[in-house]
């Protein structure tokens, strides 16, 4: 267990905004997780498990509990039948080394989700999906400690009550379990995932000798290069607003003014709109105050371009979010996670 008082927090966030907390505790297996949950010094106070920071904006400049950050690694095939690998990889392994480990081994199924930034841990949390894929297809169980009581209790599918970029841990008492390892069941039969916002002509370009996934993999990550800016480079958390989902009347009333707005039916019977497209309606992409702004490549992705504070970036959020209102009647739903403010 590695304990640091009045811990630095600025490169624990992408968004690379100053934040500090109280206490930044970072342990490796269950006997540094133990240590943690006996010891008083953090006892009571409010807490906070972070992954890689990925999806996080601290409009707070000091959060005044303990982050807690778990950094268990290791990746293990667990079984194989005719049909599946089953693989568990420990969540404090980095989501994108742990697709290309599998794609390596010859483990396909999540090449899609290639190049998202954050943790094998969080990525159910929020049932990570792009192009056409979403974690949720390829999940089969996950571990979990329950901070409060100490217990780990394996979750499968059914308890995760998965949807669209939403997961049972959205909906219980925040950083109540830390998620130590997740199983994947991935498809030993081909499953590609191809009719997708600019894959199919993104392979073209490439003209892969043969289909695999790792063809697939280097073409997702060529279209996230092209569109999305590299938090190393520019501080951001992806896509900062969800895409609303909206009832089919609503969406009907929208395509009527606006027959080029992109809208999605999806499964529950309601319709997914682009909140990049709202946003960019609004004359948002590329403008910038002071530090803090929105990519000219993205309108759905918040930047730091240098010393914008979290206070700042959210500032900006809620305009943005305010003048989509005005003009479509829809209100936007943060996707990062905000400390110190509501959403
Ligand atoms: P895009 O291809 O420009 O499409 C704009 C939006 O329309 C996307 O958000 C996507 O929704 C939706 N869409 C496009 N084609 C669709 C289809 N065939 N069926 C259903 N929905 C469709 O999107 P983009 O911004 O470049 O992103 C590409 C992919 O990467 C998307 O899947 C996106 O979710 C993912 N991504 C995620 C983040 C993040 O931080 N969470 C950041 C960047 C990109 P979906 O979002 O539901 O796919």
């Amino acid at each position: 267990m590695e304990v640091q008082r009045e811990a630095d927090l600025r490169a624990a966030n992408t968004f690379g905004v100053v934040a500090r907390c109280a206490w930044r505790v970072q342990v490796d297996d269950a006997a540094g997780l133990a240590a943690f949950l006996d010891d008083a010094r953090w006892r009571g106070l409010p807490r906070l498990v972070l992954g890689g920071g990925s999806n996080v904006l601290f409009v707070t400049e000091r959060f005044p509990g303990v982050v807690l950050q778990w950094r268990g690694r290791g990746i293990r095939l667990l079984d194989a039948d005719d049909e599946h690998w089953l693989v568990e990889a420990a969540g404090g392994e980095p989501w994108h080394p742990f697709v290309q480990h599998c794609i390596a081994r010859g483990w396909a199924g999540l090449e899609n989700l290639s190049l998202i930034p954050g943790t094998v841990g969080a990525a159910p949390v929020q049932n990570i999906g792009a192009y056409g894929l979403e974690l949720a297809e390829r999940f089969d169980s996950l571990s979990a400690v329950d901070l409060e009581t100490g217990e780990t209790r394996r979750w499968g599918r059914e308890a995760l009550q998965f949807a669209y970029r939403h997961s049972v841990f959205k909906t219980l008492p925040a950083d109540r379990y830390l998620i130590t390892a997740v199983r994947l069941r991935l498809p030993r039969r081909s499953d590609w995932r191809l009719d997708y916002g600019g894959l199919r002509a993104a392979l073209a370009e490439q003209a892969p000798a043969r289909l695999d996934a790792a063809a697939i993999a280097a073409a997702v990550c060529r279209l996230r290069r092209r569109k999305l800016p590299d938090p190393a480079r520019l501080g951001n958390a992806g896509s900062f607003f969800q895409n609303p989902l909206v009832p089919a009347a609503r969406a009907e009333a929208l395509r009527a003014e606006y027959p080029a707005l992109p809208a999605f039916p999806q499964p529950d019977g309601r319709v997914k709109l682009s909140a990049a497209w709202l946003i960019e309606r609004c004359g948002w992409r590329g403008r910038r105050r002071g530090a803090a702004g929105v990519s000219a490549r993205h309108a759905l992705v918040l930047v730091n371009h240098g010393g914008a504070s979290g206070a700042e970036l959210w500032a900006l959020a809620r305009d943005i979010r305010a003048s989509v209102a005005e003009r479509f009647g829809v209100t936007l739903v943060p996707e990062p996670r905000l400390i110190g403010a509501a959403p």
